[in-house]
């Protein structure tokens, strides 16, 4: 099961007087179509729940993939804890302690639970879970989602995704042929 950031992990969303505007991710819809063959896609995001949806039914709208459809969970905020960075500000964080649960368990071992996030921090309490992304905010020529899906399909059968080293992915695996 793969786990989803959403804000400039797939997506840069920005409030304006008419609503909320969200720019996709470059190959976000090729990227989905093809890790939902080997993984299962679950979305785990800091944000409220209406941005949360608004962005979801704009991928939707732009690709056809239904994530919010297909996802084993949608968490929003309300799944997150705030806790004291290390600038002494709090910030959202995701628990990893919650794949634990005995529904989640029982399908998908805490080993087969890659997750992936802009932010470290996200994952300060559960650290082999992360793949971590470069944050995206609008940069047309971005190629990490084609890089990623590559990095995905290459790692997928390993038995202990908790074991794989998965810092420096990116410089390791090619966008492209
Ligand atoms: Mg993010």
């Amino acid at each position: 099961m793969l786990v989803l950031d959403l804000d400039e992990t797939l997506w840069h969303g920005q409030a304006t007087g008419a609503g909320i505007g969200f720019a996709l991710r470059p190959c976000l819809g090729k990227f989905l179509y093809g890790v939902a063959g080997p993984y299962d896609l679950a979305v785990w995001t800091s944000a409220s729940e209406d941005w949360m949806r608004a962005g979801l039914a704009a991928v939707r709208a732009a690709t056809g993939f239904d994530l919010a459809g297909r996802a084993v969970f949608l968490w929003d905020r309300s799944r997150c804890s705030l806790r004291r960075l290390e600038d002494g500000d709090f910030g959202w964080h995701k628990p990893a302690r919650k794949f634990r649960a005995g529904w989640i368990r029982s399908k998908y071992p805490r080993t087969r639970i890659p997750a992936l996030d802009d932010l470290a921090s996200n994952y300060a309490a559960g650290y082999g879970h992360l793949i971590r992304i470069e944050a995206w905010t609008g940069a047309p020529e971005d190629r990490e989602l084609r890089r990623l899906a590559r990095y995905l399909a290459s790692i997928v059968h390993e038995a202990d995704l908790r074991a794989v080293e998965k810092r420096g992915w990116a410089s390791r695996t090619p966008s492209e042929d």
